[in-house]
């Protein structure tokens, strides 16, 4: 959970980054070429798109992130052998019939999870 603040935290901070260099960008523009309306109302445009497209950027890091961890936590919990005939079994080569549920590959057992600390 304090991982995900951290990220937010540091999008939020990519944004207003961003944010401030198309105002100061468009401001510059603006007053360099004098033409002040309607250049205001497309500096708005620019701003709110700017926005919406590093809002679409922040939910995909999210995601990207919460996937990331998901896998961690899968090879965490999988044992390094299966209990039931003994074959050298990682996250991605069990079979995964579920979140918390896997069975071998080779016997098809269930695989008892490790729970993750
Ligand atoms: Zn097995």
């Amino acid at each position: 959970m304090a991982e995900k603040n951290e990220e937010e935290r540091e999008l939020t901070g990519l944004y207003a980054a961003v944010h401030s260099a198309i105002w100061l960008i468009g401001l510059a523009v603006l007053f360099y070429t004098s033409n002040w309306f309607p250049g205001i109302l497309i500096l708005v445009a620019i701003s709110g798109v700017a926005q919406a497209l590093l809002q679409m950027l922040a939910k995909q890091e999210e995601a990207k992130a919460q996937a990331a961890q998901q896998a961690r936590q899968a090879a965490l919990a999988v044992p390094a052998t299966c209990p039931t005939c003994g074959a050298a079994i990682n996250a991605s080569t069990v079979v995964w019939s579920g979140v918390a549920t896997a069975h071998c590959p080779y016997c098809k057992a269930a695989i008892a999870l490790k729970t993750n600390a």
